[in-house]
């Protein structure tokens, strides 16, 4: 039986065995009692404990003095959180092509009947903001209306899930549909459902 935050270490290294991220970038959240825990800032994935995931109060305050300093994206998980009561769990990545379509500022369309695991008939994708500012988090959250996942303009993607298991399970199926929708791209125009 994992612990959350062996649990958030489990998923945040899966994340990197997957190529979903690279190096330090990408981060992960899971609420945790009236709190939540969230990945540290500029860690190496390979070098992580479980007591390096940092407890955070919803005020956006480490619990406890003396741990890592949360990802620098700490708001967005919080906010999410904070507005999704049905969602326990954040993941944040800057996979190849979700991030391509980002930086392109592509809405992803029911192009593909998968689309429907990530809320609804588009992926969405939020207009470009500082990361770690309120902006990039007011806006990440409307992109996410009814949706469990969105693109983040020239940045990555966010998936959420009411486990974190669902949300890395929904930020496969969104990397795969964004590498569909780019190849379909290359040989046409995609026929959208
Ligand atoms: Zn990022």
């Amino acid at each position: 039986m994992y612990t959350a935050r062996e649990h958030l270490l489990a998923v945040t290294r899966k994340l990197h065995a997957l190529g979903l991220n690279k190096g330090t970038s990408g981060n992960a959240s899971v609420r945790d009692g009236d709190g939540f825990l969230v990945t540290p800032t500029g860690m190496e994935v390979e070098a992580m404990t479980p007591h390096d995931m940092v407890a955070m109060t919803m005020d956006g305050e480490p619990r406890n003095h003396g741990e890592r300093k949360p990802s620098s994206e700490w708001r967005f998980h919080r906010d999410i959180l904070q507005a999704r009561p049905e969602i326990n769990a954040v993941i944040h990545a800057h996979s190849m092509f979700a991030t391509t379509m980002a930086c392109m500022h592509k809405e992803i369309p029911a192009f593909h009947y998968m689309i429907a695991v990530t809320g609804g008939d588009s992926i969405r994708c939020a207009p470009y903001a500082l990361f770690g500012s309120q902006s990039l988090s007011d806006n990440a959250l409307k992109a996410l209306q009814d949706r469990r996942a969105c693109l983040l303009a020239n940045h990555g993607m966010i998936t959420l899930g009411e486990t974190l298991d669902e949300a890395l399970d929904i930020a496969v199926e969104a990397e795969n549909l964004c590498e569909q929708y780019w190849r379909a791209l290359q040989i046409g125009k995609p026929h959208v459902l």
